[in-house]
């Protein structure tokens, strides 16, 4: 090391896929050089090194309406309910600034991918590409076209630039227009997904004849409904703190009883801003009502099983290494894990790492 680098350490765990391990990063001058196992040098902040958050469920095109106002599913983001008469009537900036402030809150609280339900067909999707552009964190951008009409020219035109097509429901669209669109993600190897069984159980047959890659919500999902994902290996993505706004409750225990892989979403960012610490902690909170979860599914929920969710691409990895993107989570207590899923506050991100290098976000 040259004179006047300064050497530093962060961490004392590392989170695996099987539980913490002694070890710690060491930065000179926020260039990191190396992932150390083992035990770290007294100087080390205590905190735990978590492969970044990945944000599995988002709809940051709403952001800009925040905080939305109590209501029903229906009247707040159905057809002609809050958010959509929002989108309307609000101009270009406005949506585009609530895009780049919930950009920032995600790099800045330790998410390297989000997985983005973008509405508004292709003028909505390229406003998300151009927010995006430059920018260290990774957006999966999910498209949908505006309307049943010339759908498959719209599909292949999304496709052009989106990661895969994410539809509103089943109940929404003609089945048809539904299981073509799939067909073109398929050939085309993007992703395709849809909320499911929201506010009201729908047909699971009609949904996994579709084979998405994944699945949102299935709050009011029957046990069967559960068993039948299972079977298919369609993983679910839940978004606790959105659907608790509403007073729906994902069972979360259940889910993963059942071997589904379950990730974690923020939702409409009209109604919860996307931070995946403060996720973490309702889905551990909030899975109590159904017997709970352990600390350690909890973190594996907004972080591995994320990954391997939107892996259809075979291009989001899950190791640990200098070039891959890390978060650094300050905690406190005997029990670190524990730490992390209830102590633990937003402030507690101390540094964030993207390709190597570190950055310490100042969090307001
Ligand atoms: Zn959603």
């Amino acid at each position: 090391m040259n004179a006047g680098m300064t050497e530093d350490h962060i961490g004392r765990w590392l989170f695996q896929e099987d539980g913490l391990v002694p070890g710690y990063l060491r930065a000179v001058d926020d260039t990191i050089e190396e992932v150390c196992f083992g035990t770290p040098p007294s100087d080390s902040a205590r905190s735990v090194i978590l492969p970044a958050f990945v944000n599995a469920h988002t709809h940051i095109g709403d952001a800009f309406a925040h905080p939305a106002p109590k209501g029903t599913v229906e009247d707040t983001v159905g057809p002609g309910g809050y958010k959509h008469r929002m989108l309307d009537s609000a101009g270009t900036v406005e949506k585009i600034a609530g895009m780049k402030a919930s950009i920032d809150l995600m790099s800045r609280t330790g998410t390297g991918i989000f997985a983005d339900f973008r509405e508004e067909g292709a003028d909505g999707a390229n406003a998300l590409h151009r927010v995006l552009a430059g920018r260290h964190i990774r957006g999966v951008v999910l498209g949908r076209p505006v309307s049943a009409e010339n759908v498959k020219d719209e599909v292949q035109d999304l496709l052009r630039t989106c990661d895969g097509i994410a539809f509103s429901a089943v109940s929404d669209w003609p089945l048809e227009v539904l299981e073509a669109t799939s067909r073109i993600c398929r050939q085309s190897g993007k992703l395709f997904s849809l909320h499911a069984s929201e506010v009201r159980r729908e047909r699971i047959d009609d949904i996994l004849s579709l084979k998405p890659d994944f699945v949102v919500h299935m709050t009011a999902a029957a046990e069967e409904d559960l068993v039948e994902c299972a079977r298919a290996g369609v993983p679910v993505v839940v978004c606790p703190t959105s659907n608790a706004f509403f007073n729906l409750y994902p069972d979360i225990p259940r889910l993963l009883d059942l071997g589904v892989t379950v990730a974690l979403g923020t939702d409409n960012a009209m109604i919860c801003r996307p931070d995946m610490l403060s996720e973490m902690r309702a889905a551990y909170a909030l899975s109590r009502r159904f017997g709970g979860i352990s600390a350690m599914d909890a973190i594996s929920l907004a972080t591995l099983s994320g990954r391997k969710v939107l892996n259809a691409e075979g291009q989001i990895t899950t190791e640990m290494s200098v070039s891959d993107d890390l978060v650094a989570v300050d905690v406190e207590g005997e029990d670190p894990l524990l730490g992390l899923v209830s102590a633990a506050a937003t402030a507690g991100v101390s540094a964030v790492a993207h390709r190597g290098k570190l950055r310490r976000p100042t969090l307001g």
